[in-house]
């Protein structure tokens, strides 16, 4: 018998999720941020590294860094927190535990793939909504895909990936009112973006927040985390696995949130970076930019595939997403990258249209 016979047919369904090599590239495909932790801070890492019991398992339920993530964060004091191996793993483990035979996971078109592929993976029947030409919300349609699917959990980005956009957080309050199961808010973007779920959280009994410390500049930690309702958390908890977040990331994400102010610092450098480079993408013929309040941009150009080849060629790595949904033809996506890297891929876009 061979291997292909034993495995779910789901799992022989999907391909492996790719990550291209960008060695040797300005890498400006996977959001993360340019910039690195300030050398000053370095001894301090160093330090807290140090003090990590290796021999040792990590503590399960990661409570210093809990602590200081509920502080960093103004997590209210009503919610419970739950971390994850990236927010990745978060969206799995909730998808585990609600995959009754039968059930729905809902999300928007255009969405973040994970949320669609974790679907398929654990046995949950996943309906898209489409988002409207602009990509805000179509609140109409979304509310009544509620009343016809009875989803066990939808799963919003707020701002979105890979459109960028922010919905209006007043539909996507009414849709979580509108919501017959659990709604997601996923805000892997807050750090970029002028508004949050967060202040509203508290108001519903069927909403939960997640974010990760990916976007804001510790990609390499794996670090996101789930405020919400303990009657949805204490079940989640017990889905995770007891050392999901080892003892190298529990001491340095602490260390790195002991200093946020340095990330939230980054963050908004890249804010002003983005908004000046949507304004210079505009002027270029033939190229759209759309709204975004995330640490990248969306933008169409006349052929996709000429101009992702022609930045590549350059050595500078977008992701064309032009093919992964209609609403997506003719668009690539690019994270935001230093003053130098933004300025050589605005030279190489122009050069490759
Ligand atoms: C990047 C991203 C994530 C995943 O973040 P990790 O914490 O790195 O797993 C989740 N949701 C959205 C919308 C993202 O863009």
């Amino acid at each position: 018998m061979a291997a292909t016979d034993w495995i779910r047919p789901e799992v022989r369904a999907l391909s492996a999720y790719h990550v291209p090599d960008a060695s040797g590239f300005i890498k400006l495909d996977a959001m993360e941020n340019p910039f690195e932790l300030p050398a000053e801070l370095a001894p301090g890492l160093a330090d807290a590294l140090q003090h990590a019991s290796l021999n040792r398992y990590p503590d399960p339920a990661a409570r210093v860094l809990t602590d200081t993530l509920r502080e960093v964060a103004g997590i209210p004091p009503d919610c419970g927190v739950m971390l994850g191996n990236g927010s990745d793993e978060i969206i799995q483990i909730i998808a585990l535990a609600l995959a009754k035979p039968g059930a729905t996971l809902m999300s928007v078109e255009p969405a973040f793939v994970m949320f669609k592929v974790i679907a398929e993976l654990t046995g949950l029947r996943y309906v898209g909504v489409p988002l409207k030409a602009d990509f805000s919300l179509d609140e109409d349609s979304l509310i009544a895909a509620l009343a016809r699917e009875r989803p066990a959990v939808v799963f919003l980005a707020c701002p979105n990936n890979p459109t960028g956009n922010l919905f209006d957080l007043d539909a996507v309050e009414r849709v979580v009112r509108a919501a017959p199961g659990l709604v997601v808010i996923d805000e892997a973007y807050a750090a970029f973006s002028r508004e949050s779920f967060l202040p509203r959280l508290s108001r519903h009994g069927n909403a939960v927040l997640m974010r990760t410390l990916s976007k804001l500049g510790l990609a390499g930690l794996r670090l996101g985390y789930l405020a919400g309702g303990l009657d949805w958390l204490g079940e989640f908890n017990k889905v995770r696995l007891p050392y999901n977040i080892n003892a190298l990331s529990q001491a340095a994400a602490t260390f790195a949130l002991r200093h946020h102010a340095v990330l939230t610092e980054q963050a908004r450098t890249i804010v002003t970076f983005r908004d000046a480079l949507a304004a210079q993408l505009g002027r270029l013929p033939g190229v759209s930019v759309f709204p975004s309040e995330a640490n990248f941009l969306l933008f169409r150009v006349p052929d996709a595939d000429r101009a992702f080849a022609g930045l590549k060629s350059r050595k500078i790595l977008v992701k064309n997403v032009s093919r992964a949904h209609p609403m997506l033809a003719g668009c690539l996506r690019v994270s935001l990258g230093t003053a130098d890297e933004n300025a050589a891929f605005l030279a190489a876009l122009q050069a490759s249209l």
